[in-house]
C-alpha cells in the first residue's frame, strides 16, 4: 500500500471513517525521499527502535525494513486497528495503545528490548515536542540515535550556537548529552493534512560522555536557566535574582572563571557555563 500517496491517505480515512485530530498533531507525511532519509539516519543496523505516533504507518513500514524489532506508541485508539491492516505483512512491529509522555520507557526498552541500545524514530506530534525530547534526553536510558521531524524553528534552536538569537536552555540540554544536527527541512506542503510551518528532521546522536564535565549536573541547569532567566539582563543581574550571594561575590566568581559580569547569558559557552556552575558550587559549600 502506498502510504505516501495523498490519495491513498485520504481513501483510508475515508474507508476507516477516519477525521484528522488537529490537537493530536495528526499531519501525516507523503515524501518517500524524507522517510528514507529518517531511517538512514536512525542508523538502525538491524537494531530496535520505538516509533512515536505512527498514523497510519507510513515511517513505521520504512523501519519494519530494517529494524528488527519496532515498537511503535499511538494515544489514539482509532488508529490501532488501521495499523493492524496497514502494517498486516510485519511480524516485527508491536504497536502500543498508550501516551508517549505517559509511559515507562526504561521498563519499556527492557521489557521489549532486553535493555539493548536502540534508536528513536518519530515525526512528532507538535505539541509534545519539546516535553518529549527534554524527558527522553535527562532520563540517560540506553538510546544511541534519535531522528525526529520537529517544527523547524525548535531544530533550529536546537543545533543553535552561542550568541545566536536561536541559543537558549533547549540547546545547552540537547548540546550537552548529544551532537545534534538538521539532516533536512521539510516543507508545510509534503504533509496531508498541511501544517502551519516548515518542519526538520533533527538527529541527535548521544554522546558517550557528556560534552563538557561538570561536578554538579543539578548547578548546572540551575545556572543555566538562571542566565536565561531574563534575556536583556546582563548576566549579573540574572544570576543575582537566582542565586543569593550578593552582586559582590558573584561578580568575583565570575571574574575567577574569566566571564565578564556584564556578559549576557546567551554569549557563554557550555564551557564557560560549565566552569560558572562549578565555582558557584565551591561558593555555596
Ligand atoms: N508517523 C506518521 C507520519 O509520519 O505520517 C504520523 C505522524 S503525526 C505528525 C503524529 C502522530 O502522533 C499521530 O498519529 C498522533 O495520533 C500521534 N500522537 C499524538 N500525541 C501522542 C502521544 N502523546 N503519544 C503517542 N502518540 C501520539
Amino acid at each position: 500500500m502506498e502510504l505516501t500517496s495523498p490519495k491513498i491517505i485520504k481513501q483510508i480515512a475515508a474507508d476507516y471513517g477516519f477525521v484528522f485530530k488537529k490537537g493530536l498533531g495528526q499531519n501525516f507525511l507523503t515524501s518517500g525521499k524524507i522517510l528514507e532519509e529518517i531511517a538512514e539516519a536512525a542508523e538502525i543496523d538491524d537494531g530496535g527502535v520505538i516509533e512515536i505516533g505512527p498514523g497510519f504507518g507510513v515511517l513505521t513500514n520504512e523501519l519494519c525494513k530494517t529494524a528488527k524489532k519496532v515498537v511503535a506508541l499511538e494515544i489514539d485508539e482509532r488508529l490501532i486497528p488501521i495499523l493492524a491492516d496497514t502494517m498486516a505483512e510485519y511480524d516485527n512491529l508491536k504497536v502500543i495503545n498508550k501516551d508517549c509522555l505517559k509511559i515507562d520507557m526504561r521498563a519499556l526498552i527492557e521489557e521489549e528490548f532486553g535493555g539493548e541500545t536502540i534508536s528513536i524514530a518519530a515525526n512528532l506530534p507538535y505539541y509534545i515536542t519539546t516535553p518529549i525530547i527534554t524527558s527522553l534526553i535527562e532520563a540517560k536510558l540506553p538510546i544511541k540515535n534519535m531522528v525526529v521531524m520537529v517544527q523547524k524553528e525548535v531544530a533550529e534552536r536546537i543545533q543553535a550556537k552561542p550568541s545566536t538569537k536561536d541559543y537558549g536552555a533547549l540547546s545547552i540540554l540537547c548540546q550537552y548529552y548529544t551532537d545534534p544536527e538538521i539532516v533536512t527541512i521539510v516543507p508545510a506542503g509534503l504533509f496531508v493534512p498541511p501544517p502551519k510551518v516548515d518542519s526538520a528532521v533533527l538527529k541527535m546522536r548521544f554522546l558517550d560522555e557528556p560534552r563538557v564535565r561538570v561536578n554538579d549536573e543539578s548547578l548546572f541547569f540551575r545556572t543555566v536557566k538562571a542566565a536565561f532567566s531574563q534575556r536583556r539582563k546582563t548576566l549579573l543581574n540574572c544570576l543575582a535574582s537566582n542565586f543569593p550571594l550578593g552582586k559582590e561575590k558573584l561578580s568575583e566568581i565570575m571574574e575567577s572563571v574569566g566571564i565578564d559580569p556584564r556578559r549576557r547569558g546567551e554569549t557563554l559557552s557550555l564551557k564557560e557555563f560549565a566552569s560558572l556552575s562549578d565555582a558557584l558550587g565551591k561558593e555555596s559549600k
